[in-house]
């Protein structure tokens, strides 16, 4: 039976009019898994002994023997609908909305979304993001309305209370669609309504379904659902209106397929130049054209290795491949290539444009990344690199599972590129950093749930920089023998430079003619930039000496000892950034046993420390933007939550129902923040963050803060005397 349903879908991965690629989006809990779950089953798609009559489940108790449940995972079936075969794959979305990013990378490789809202509850701030989310990506609605039984058994509703109901929820989401996307809303009928059949409601748990379509076809309608219900014939029912049949007809009927979509997705998912080839090979879903693959999701598989999923564009992906992937240097070699049947993976010759892959072999590739057999413009354009702001240890509660807690943590930090990982050499404990507070909750929670590891965890930690902020004077470092000295000033890149550096646009890799010209387009002397002698981090090393003997011999360890002096910097041992470091001059001995790196690594760090104070370096602090989508009875609190965390409102207005709050505020200070914004506004605001890089922390609370990181890190807490200008 497998070998079959394996046939089929390789005969349909050739024809991209019959194929559907979609998302669920629902707020947690609405019945996302369980939903999956059945639509696999009902599509024959699970193995046979879990299939058929089993499915004709009453109780929970049979779904927990059945023990399908598939979780967070890339899943396709086959579905036969009006006497064609489709085949649907459904991309996850992760449950949690609170990182834009994440969901918006799922969107960005679908059509279609398939919005869960549970009946009771109603449409709750995640279904309104989610939404959101993939409207923003012109991605097409459509509607299952889930927990049906709960109204007929929990709350006894008659037929015309639950009508009202379902209803309300039916004007909520077209609301959304409306304020969102009215261009689409009104001419290309992405209104949801029971009449065109793109709402559906049903009971994921109890396995039925019906829409208007369904009711035409089946003959059963709301007043069957209740007696049935009341009657405890739900077997009966989910035999007759089965849930997987009623939904994906919807998916087959009212989504479009790629030939039709990825005209209208590519210029919204994808800023490259329209007028080329490539751009049309990706609008027409070209086979044979160049491959573009975009990667939404890495997974382990035990068996074999790393998997990268996701969409092909464009081309098609073959074994042996040699692929450019986004944001790297080299190429990698395409392993094997397969996609999901079911919910485990199968390995295939070759999968064509139109469809979800999933392939080994793509070692630098992370969520997101772009994969391409020609260099091109990534999606997802890296606009600024995400460096993590915050810090916390992590450890395991019962030392047999550090093993366990070592591999997931190493797994976390490639699905999640904006998760670091690393070894405190000092205590031993594992530290993970991110993008902020609410980040490491929600993946240590991942570990803890989903992985079965009890974990303790330290306090937040922010992580700062530190800036100089003037010109210094010339000053020196002696070595301690005092044979060695070097002559130095530091003073202040600019932001333009800064930035530069940041996007990769100028570094040591590229050749020296490019690079003097990028930074002098950023605003560098010429002359400066023909001394550059070394990037490091953010900070530029300038070499104005002239025939220095033996200094050539030397600049290794001189470099050594000012990468020392960068990593930790003066104030607080932070990282510095955005210094010009100049070497003005230098006495070397003139024996190489007297200037090794124990005199000469000292004699730096020290000569660049002082010249560093002498710029008045100050401490930087990570800042976030922050917007925040709430009702405008709210909107007082939700700005208040932002001025009083020493952040500042820059923006607000109507989108859609809803106003928008829009601000910065210090990452320290919105520590917190998500349980407070939550009381302040009764759960009524959704809520994101994005790192907005580092701004010089005010002068009255400088010596305060770098007390205070001295304190923590066991440095001497007293400043030393030089830094004195605060
Ligand atoms: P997810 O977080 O969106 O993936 O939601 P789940 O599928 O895990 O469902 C959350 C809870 O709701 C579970 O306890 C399910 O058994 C339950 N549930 C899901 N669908 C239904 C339904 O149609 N009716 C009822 N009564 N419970 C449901």
């Amino acid at each position: 039976r497998r070998k079959k349903i394996v046939e089929q879908c390789e005969r349909l991965m050739d024809q991209p009019e019959q194929i559907r690629n979609i998302a669920i989006a629902a707020h947690i809990d609405h019945g996302k898994t369980t939903l999956t779950d059945n639509l696999l089953a009902g599509a024959g798609m699970i193995s046979e002994d879990l299939a058929g009559e089993q499915l004709a489940m009453d109780t929970e108790e049979d779904e927990q023997e059945r023990g399908i449940t598939i979780d967070a995972a890339n899943v396709s079936m086959t579905h036969n609908y009006q006497d064609k075969d489709y085949l649907i794959n459904l991309i996850d979305t992760p449950g949690h909305v609170d990182f834009g990013g994440d969901v918006t990378r799922a969107m960005r490789a679908v059509d279609g979304a398939l919005v869960v809202v549970d009946a009771v509850e109603g449409t709750m701030p995640q279904t309104e993001t989610v939404v959101r989310q993939a409207l923003r990506e012109n991605v097409k609605p459509a509607l299952f309305i889930n927990k049906v039984d709960r109204l007929i058994n929990e709350l006894q509703e008659g037929p015309e209370e639950m009508q009202e109901r379902l209803q309300e929820v039916i004007r909520d989401v077209n609301e959304l669609i409306r304020g969102m996307a009215e261009e689409r809303y009104e001419e290309d009928n992405w209104k949801v309504s029971v009449q065109d059949g793109t709402v559906a409601f049903g009971s994921a748990l109890y396995n039925w379904a019906i829409s208007a379509p369904s009711m035409a076809e089946t003959g059963i309608d709301f007043g069957d659902v209740i007696e049935m219900e009341r009657n405890d014939k739900r077997a009966e029912l989910h035999k007759q209106s089965p849930l997987s049949d009623v939904v994906l007809d919807m998916v087959a009927e009212h989504f479009p397929n790629p030939v039709d979509a990825q005209p209208d997705r590519i210029p919204t998912v994808w800023r490259g130049d329209d007028s080329t080839q490539l751009a049309e090979d990706m609008q027409m879903v070209n086979k044979d054209g160049e491959v573009v693959f975009m990667v939404t999701d890495i997974s382990m598989d035990p068996h074999a290795g790393e998997i990268a999923t996701g969409r092909v564009f464009s081309g098609t992906l073959r074994e042996g491949q040699e692929l450019y992937v986004s944001g790297t240097a080299g190429k990698n070699r395409l392993q094997s290539v397969g996609v999901f049947m079911g919910g485990e993976r199968e390995e295939v010759d070759s999968v064509p444009a139109g469809n979800v892959a999933s392939v080994t072999g793509l070692k630098d590739a992370i969520a997101g990344s772009t994969v391409s057999s020609v260099e091109m413009t990534p999606f997802e354009s890296i606009e600024h690199i995400s460096e993590p702001v915050i810090t916390k240890s992590i450890e395991a509660q019962k030392m047999d599972d550090l093993p366990k807690l070592i591999k997931v943590l190493q797994q976390v930090s490639k699905e999640d590129p904006t998760i670091g990982v690393e070894i405190n050499e000092d205590t031993g404990e594992h530290l993970i950093s991110g993008q902020g507070e609410l980040h490491l909750e929600v993946i240590t929670q991942r570990i803890e749930r989903n992985q079965g590891i009890p974990v303790r965890t330290g306090e937040p930690i922010v992580v700062y920089r530190e800036a100089p902020t003037q010109e210094s004077e010339e000053v020196q470092g002696i070595s301690p023998n005092r044979h060695n000295r070097f002559y130095v000033t530091v003073e202040p890149l600019s932001d333009e430079l800064i930035d530069t550096i940041k996007l990769g646009e100028a570094s040591m890799d590229m050749p020296e003619q490019e690079r003097r010209e990028a930074l002098q387009e950023a605003g560098m002397e010429k002359e400066t930039s023909q001394n550059v002698e070394e990037i490091v981090g953010t900070n530029v090393f300038i070499d104005d000496t002239k025939g220095i003997q033996h200094l050539n011999e030397t600049m290794e360890l001189i470099i050594e000892g000012l990468e020392e002096a960068l990593e930790d910097g003066p104030l607080a041992a932070e990282p510095v950034e955005g210094a010009l470091i100049r070497l003005h001059d230098a006495r070397l001995h003139e024996d190489a046993i007297h200037r090794g790196p124990a005199q000469v690594i000292p004699a730096m760090r020290e000569a660049v420390h002082r010249a560093l104070i002498d710029a008045e370096i100050r401490l930087l602090e990570p800042i976030q933007d922050v917007r925040i989508d709430v009702p405008s009875e709210h909107m007082g609190a939700a700005s208040g939550e932002i001025q009083g965390r020493r952040g500042r409102v820059d923006d607000m207005y109507q989108e859609g129902d809803l106003m928008v709050v829009e601000g910065i505020a210090p990452v320290e200070e919105m520590i917190g923040f998500s349980s407070d914004i939550r009381s302040a506004t009764e759960g009524r605001a959704s809520w994101n963050t994005e790192n907005a890089g580092f701004r010089v922390l005010v002068d009255n609370l400088q010596p305060e803060k770098i007390t205070e990181i001295r304190e923590r890190k066991g440095m001497k807490t007293e400043l030393p005397e030089s830094i004195n200008y605060f």
